[in-house]
């Protein structure tokens, strides 16, 4: 899951009476009006086609999502952009069962699962959520029994269902495999433990192995640790667990190899 800033609402969701109104009077979400096209694309951009909970790719296949239910009584919820999501189908099933949309008042239901665009006041998603060296979820330990308490402990009951951990331990082992290849990580951490990377300094014989490891550093860097890429969230945290270089190292030789090549830097 990965703390995302909302824009303003798409132009679809700007006046939405008309929409609202027959909702309330035939009890029917206007499909073409919560998901249109615009809709679908702002949502797109603010998750970068990824699923808003799990963080898999969802590029061809994202469902728009209300992270509360709409109901006949409660028809602003439909069109509401605050309550609007990009996500995967399986996370969109799941996210119904029981124990995650629990009672309110009369017909309405609250979701008790962290929601990435409005963390609870004075949170972030990074204080209250982190993952181990294998991928699964936990609660930092040091929160007293609130709301965000709540919020957080069903949030990672539900990372941790089998299915989305399994994808996250999968993405992790094919993360190991780029970093294990050809033994760049003694090389990095040294790399890492200099104030700046300075090529200039490197003797002749060194050179080579470690521009190899600068490359691969960046190839790491761009296939797992951007934003856009999948379950990017747990990955920043789980490279540090087991390699003990963190993600903002990865980026600095990244940088690095890309100016002396004069191209573009990675997001
Ligand atoms: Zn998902």
């Amino acid at each position: 899951m990965r703390e995302v800033v909302r824009p303003c609402a798409p132009a679809p969701l700007l006046d939405t009476t008309a929409a609202v109104a027959r909702l309330a009077s035939t009890g029917d979400a206007d499909h073409n009006v919560y998901a249109h096209p615009d809709v679908v694309a702002a949502l797109r951009r603010m998750y970068l086609d990824k699923c808003f909970l799990c963080e898999v790719g969802v590029a061809n296949h994202g469902e728009v999502e209300h992270f509360v239910p709409w109901h006949q009584q409660y028809p602003d919820r439909a069109y509401d952009w605050a309550n609007l999501h990009l996500s995967c189908g399986s996370c969109n099933q799941r996210k119904r069962r029981t124990g995650y949309r629990v009672p309110a008042r009369g017909p309405a239901n609250r979701t008790v699962l962290l929601d990435p665009s409005a963390p609870p006041t004075g949170s972030k998603l990074s204080d209250l959520l982190s993952f181990d060296g294998e991928c699964r979820a936990f609660a930092h330990a040091a929160m007293v029994p609130t709301v965000a308490a709540e919020l957080t402990s069903k949030t990672v009951e539900f990372l941790n269902d089998p299915e989305p951990l399994t994808l996250r331990h999968r993405r992790l082992m094919s993360m190991l495999t780029v970093a294990a290849t050809d033994g760049f990580v003694p090389k990095w951490k040294d790399m890492c433990a200099e104030a700046a990377i300075d090529p200039t300094s490197w003797s002749a014989a060194d050179r080579k192995l470690l521009f190899d490891a600068l490359d691969r550093a960046d190839a790491l860097y761009g296939q797992f640790l951007t934003d856009t890429q999948p379950h990017s969230s747990c990955m920043k945290m789980v490279v540090f667990e087991r390699l003990r270089i963190g993600a903002p190292d990865f980026r600095r030789m990244s940088d690095t190899i890309r100016e002396i090549k004069g191209v573009p830097l990675l997001p």
